[in-house]
């Protein structure tokens, strides 16, 4: 499909003297196309997003009320008893051919995804090949996750256990805007093919992206009413997302993350929350250089760093430190940044003024405290109005912001070590548990030290994409950096409840009448020895 988007959108002809051509991104006909698909009301307000490449618009969103997401809510109620009567064959071979139409139609998601987001053309297609890998995933395996499992009986052959799931009804979704393919599918995909109907809050900065998202999910053949998009404020319409729900997904700030959660808890409502992460990675003595240094650039310099599970700390051996650290710089320095439709820049823009605000003021704050910039540490203008130049720091000590808290921008500290519990005991020395990263030619020993990070997913010889990618692996935080998981069985189960049906046959569980209760102690109390025995028990 040629990308409208992408032709509508060009203001001028790349320059090869500027790093990357430079592309606006009025509101066009699509996005209003695709804004058709939010449910509004009469006099409702609306908010103006604008393009990070270039500040320019790119859609007019109107903003949902409390009695709109509640109306959501009721249509997604209503909507919900059919769809889980839909079989589970039926709802994964819509999940199949949904992962064609996502690579088939990649240019357009890739053009929507960089317009809204500002990311480079490469990391956008991370967006498509994880939604796609996930499609695949659920479309493939949740007939067999989701099947009734028998279990043995308290009394073999007299009890007949069986372990069932079943939908919780209707999930409410809560993304955020620096993945918002990727993580809309990862989040909502597996809710839907376990049988929920789904609400979901995208981010306003990247509602379109969901929105793309979704129409393609109907035209794979999911009903209308399954999945919802409402678009507003948190501060507006969050309430009516908690106490609407059966069960809510949460992706974004620890922050905001442990509010929803105490206000989820008055509800007993179960729920999962992915949240944020100072996520490091250790060079041991005998890893790679070469390999260990370009991989620190793809670890932080991804998404310009704004990717949940972005390296922050790198944690070098002495031995090697000065080695890495020159050729980790060069690396970085030869990054291109631009801001085009293409696959011709290397690192793309951050997402929002707020985003350029708070990685300025790291920086700053760091510099202030008399870290060395090794390479980076100023905003550029010159390439687009939200550009930041990926940055190397060393020297960094507890007195700066950024030594413990998320920067969530292409920033990164390094600092060295002289012995691996030492480069372990550092690595786990912060409130989050996210992603590690562990580089060296021994992956049996980088194994033995993966175990012992406190982090929910460890990479080895690599900074994130093995365990973003493998998403039959589930994926989450430790610690600060969330609860619960997405992905792999925990991803798809989560969204269930568990109900377990025992059928008991002859013998009562209890003294049959004459039968003393001594007796029948002692007879169960040799019976549980047997049973013990017993295999498969
Ligand atoms: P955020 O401020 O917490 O917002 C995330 C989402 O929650 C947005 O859609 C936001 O919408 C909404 N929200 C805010 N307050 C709410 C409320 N009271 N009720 C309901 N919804 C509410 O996070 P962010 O700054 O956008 O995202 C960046 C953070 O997300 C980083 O810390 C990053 O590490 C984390 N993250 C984690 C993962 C993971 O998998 N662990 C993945 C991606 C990002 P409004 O702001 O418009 O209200």
């Amino acid at each position: 499909m040629t990308s409208t988007l992408a032709a509508a959108t060009a203001t001028r002809e790349q320059d090869p003297d500027t790093i990357g051509g430079v592309v606006g991104a009025p509101p066009t006909a699509r996005a209003e196309a695709l804004l058709k698909r939010v449910t509004t009301g009469p006099g409702i307000e609306s908010v103006t997003m604008t393009a990070p490449f270039t500040g320019r618009p790119t859609a007019v969103l109107p903003q949902a009320t409390d009695n709109i997401t509640r109306a959501s809510f009721a249509r997604a109620r209503k909507a919900q008893p059919s769809w889980a009567a839909t079989s589970v064959a039926e709802r994964q071979r819509i999940l199949l051919r949904l992962h064609e139409l996502v690579l088939a139609h990649q240019d357009e998601g890739l053009d929507l995804i960089q317009v809204e987001s500002g990311k480079a053309r490469l990391d956008a297609f991370d967006e498509i090949s994880a939604t796609a890998l996930v499609a695949a995933y659920y479309g493939k395996h949740s007939a067999r996750l989701l099947a009734p499992r028998r279990a043995p009986g308290v009394l073999p052959l007299l009890t007949r256990a069986t372990h069932t799931r079943h939908p919780r009804g209707v999930v409410g979704v809560i993304s955020p805007w620096n993945y918002p393919l990727a993580l809309t599918a990862m989040d909502v995909l597996p809710a839907l093919v376990a049988g929920n109907t789904v609400v979901q809050k995208p981010d306003n900065q990247t509602a379109l992206s969901a929105l793309w998202l979704h129409e393609l999910a109907e035209r794979a053949g999911l009903p209308h009413d399954a999945w919802q998009i409402v678009l507003g404020r948190g501060s507006v319409i969050g309430d009516a997302l908690v106490e609407e729900s059966d069960y809510v997904c949460f992706t974004g700030s620890t922050p905001t993350g442990k509010r929803l959660a105490s206000t989820i808890a008055k509800r007993l409502t179960d729920y999962s929350l992915e949240l944020g992460g100072k996520n490091p990675m250790i060079v041991l003595p005998d890893a790679d250089v070469s390999k260990a240094a370009a991989g620190a650039v793809a670890a932080c310099f991804s998404s310009a760093g704004q990717l949940c599970v972005s390296v922050e700390r790198i944690y070098v051996h002495n031995s090697i430190r000065d080695r890495f650290l020159t050729e980790f710089a060069e690396r970085t320095r030869a990054l291109r940044l631009g801001a085009s439709l293409d696959y011709h820049a290397g690192m793309g823009s951050l997402t929002t003024a707020e985003q350029l605000r708070a990685v300025s003021e790291h920086v700053e704050d760091a510099r202030a405290h008399g870290v060395t910039v090794v390479t980076g540490g100023r905003a550029r203008p010159d390439v687009g109005p939200l550009f930041y130049e990926p940055t190397i720091l060393t020297g960094v000590t507890d007195r700066s912001t950024l030594f413990a808290d998320e920067t969530f921008g292409p920033v990164v500290s390094v600092y060295d070590y002289a012995d691996v519990d030492e480069a372990v005991e550092l690595a786990n020395d912060t409130p989050f548990g996210l992603n590690a990263s562990v580089w060296s030619r021994d992956t049996r020993r980088a194994q033995e030290i993966a175990t012992r990070l406190k982090a929910g997913t460890v990479n080895i010889n690599e900074g994130y994409a093995a365990t973003f990618g493998t998403v039959g692996v589930p994926m989450g935080g430790m610690k600060d950096s969330g609860v619960g998981r997405r992905n792999g069985s925990d991803g798809l189960l989560k969204y269930t409840e568990s109900q377990s049906i025992a059928v008991q046959r002859g013998l009562r569980l209890r003294p049959a009448r004459g039968v003393p209760p001594t007796l029948w102690a002692k007879a169960l109390t040799a019976g549980l020895r047997v049973l013990r025995r017993l295999p498969g028990r």
